[in-house]
């Protein structure tokens, strides 16, 4: 019987990397590949699904709190 590698796609750019102890950087195919996704992760471009980060928030819509101005008295 033989033993046929596993293999995993690489997070990265999705290339087959054989899950042994040859592949070093498993479940990456390379150390490039392991450094770029832990950028993307500390840059934010991987961010929730679902959150938009536009801020496109209506900055106050004039109801409620009324700026109060010094009037003495
Ligand atoms: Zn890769």
């Amino acid at each position: 019987m033989e033993s046929t590698p596993r293999h995993v796609p690489c997070p990265t750019c999705g290339r087959p990397v054989e899950w042994s102890s040859r592949s070093r950087w498993r479940p990456f195919c390379s150390e490039r590949c392991r450094l770029i996704d832990l950028g993307a992760w500390l840059d934010g471009t991987r961010s929730i699904p679902g959150e938009p980060a536009d801020g496109d928030l209506a900055p106050d819509s004039g109801h409620g709190a009324e700026p109060d101005e010094e009037t003495g008295h």
